[in-house]
């Protein structure tokens, strides 16, 4: 039987992989780096274990939850601190945010923790939503014109843009209205988009938009990677592919590999040509497929700062007894330049218990920040003063993301860029590609009987 290559061991190529082998696929998983997980990552801080990466799954559709259900992981599944995340407001005032709200649009708009954050005016002018017709800026493309369609620039710009912006690194304006799943169809039944978000709110599990595994969300890639050498499915780790094919990938030479041929500035932006794989080629991996439209996908940067706080101190105290909820996001132009902190050790139970005392705080950022920038941001955000001898450790991190694409026909394609951001929508995408797929056709099963070559493989010339 041919080879499956499933290019990238993400969490989605990760869960496409363990869907075909279940599907009676032989399959081999490419990786460039030299770990499994893609941007779920566990570090350990000051010895504590902590996500570096992603922290938390969406609970919508309930997806995420059957999955680990089948991986044996039910039990693990925990809810974060039931307390309304914080704002840092255009105004420079930190004030909770409303209680019932999705991605900051509020189901009710003159209640007075919205009016304490967008003003009394945007707040009747969001109110406006009420009486408009069920189809208005039902057909809008983006988050952004649905929201300023419905309620308005002021409650669009002072409470969901700064709430989007800490979640999705992005605009409204410059998100789809999926992002929000069953908005816009909860927003035709109720004629209004308020008790739309009321009702989403309503069909959450235990009224939480989010949960986490116990132990942190790095335990869903050991898990994965445990069935799959189970399944005895190899893992090539500092494999880069540089190039697909619907039948072969061929792989990135190491310019520093002995042998590789000697390469000149002229070269500076050709692949070199270097080993063919051949085989049913499924992609998990950003950049690697054209978009339809033909332009190069965009990247962006996502820089982490985390601290500890040394436990017993002033500091740890106050933050223990008066956590702002599970943390901050940030308005544009105010003091900070954070875009949002988590209260880690607030959110979570077992990073409470893991950090015996102290406290753990993650700051996220569009530019690189210094230690001292994310102290004196932690201290803006959470009103309490951090003396720079409380921080007993500090940790950065840096992710680069492909943007969203359409992806042109062809070659099997699964993960964020195709699937939108985030763990409920990377997971249902891929094992629905899976799927798609099916099993392994017959035809190539008599191909690579008839035809010994079919999945060796070869170098090129
Ligand atoms: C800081 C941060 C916080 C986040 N928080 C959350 C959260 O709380 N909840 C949530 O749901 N989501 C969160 N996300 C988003 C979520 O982590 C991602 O949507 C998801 O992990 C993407 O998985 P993926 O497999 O599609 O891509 P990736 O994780 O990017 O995996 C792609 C893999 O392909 C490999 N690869 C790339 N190019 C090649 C190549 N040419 N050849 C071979 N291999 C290659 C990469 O090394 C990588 O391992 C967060 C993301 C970040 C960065």
């Amino acid at each position: 039987m041919r080879e499956t290559l499933v290019v990238g061991a993400g969490i989605a190529g990760l869960v496409v992989a363990r869907e075909l082998v279940l599907q009676g696929h032989r399959v081999r998983v490419l990786e460039a780096e030299p770990r499994a997980g893609g941007q779920l990552l566990q570090k350990t801080i000051a010895g504590i274990p902590l996500d570096a990466g992603a922290e938390a799954f969406a609970t919508r559709g309930g997806t995420v939850r059957a999955y680990l259900e089948r991986l044996g992981l039910a039990d693990r599944v925990v809810a974060p601190l039931d307390a309304p995340a914080w704002l840092h407001a255009r105004t420079g005032t930190t004030v909770p945010l409303p209680a019932v709200s999705l991605l900051g649009i509020p189901s009710a708009p003159l209640a007075e923790d919205v009016v304490a954050v967008v003003g009394r005016k945007a707040a009747w002018r969001g109110m406006t939503d009420a009486l408009l017709p069920g189809p208005v800026g039902a057909k809008s493309t983006t988050l952004g014109e649905l929201v300023r369609r419905r309620m308005g620039d002021g409650i669009l710009e002072r409470l969901v843009a700064p709430v989007v912006e800490g979640i999705h690194s992005k605009h409204p304006d410059d998100l789809p209205v999926s992002v929000a799943p069953g908005l816009v169809h909860h927003l035709l039944r109720e004629n209004s988009l308020a008790r739309a978000v009321a009702r989403l709110r309503t069909d959450a599990p235990a009224g939480s938009l989010v949960a986490g595994l116990d132990g942190g969300m790095g335990m869903l890639v050991d898990t994965l990677l445990a069935e799959l050498d189970r399944y005895g499915v190899p893992i090539e780790y500092g494999v880069r592919v540089a190039e697909v094919h619907a039948d072969r990938v061929v792989l990135a030479v190491d310019p520093d590999a002995a042998g590789a041929p000697a390469r000149t500035d002229a070269d500076e932006d050709v692949e070199p040509e270097g080993e063919i794989r051949e085989g049913l080629v499924v992609v998990a991996a950003p950049g690697l497929v054209t978009p339809a439209d033909g332009r190069a996908a965009t990247r962006t940067a996502t820089h982490l700062m985390t601290l500890v706080i040394e436990a017993g101190t002033d500091t740890a105290r106050a933050l223990a007894e008066n956590p702002r909820g599970t943390g901050v996001l940030v308005a544009r132009g105010t003091d900070v330049t954070a875009r949002a902190l988590t209260h880690v050790s607030a959110k979570w139970a077992w990073v409470r218990e893991a950090a015996a005392g102290r406290e753990v705080v993650r700051l996220s950022y569009e530019s690189a920040p210094t230690a001292e920038t994310a102290r004196r941001d932690a201290e803006l955000l959470l009103g309490v003063s951090i003396p720079e001898t409380a921080v007993v450790a500090t940790e950065a991190t840096t992710w680069l993301r492909a943007g969203r694409f359409e992806a042109a026909p062809g070659i099997p394609i699964t993960g964020e860029q195709v699937s939108g951001t985030g763990l409920a929508s990377v997971i249902d995408h891929a094992h629905r590609l899976a799927e798609i797929i099916g099993p392994p056709a017959p035809e190539a099963e008599a191909d690579s009987r008839t035809d010994p070559e079919a999945s060796t493989e070869r170098t090129a010339s």
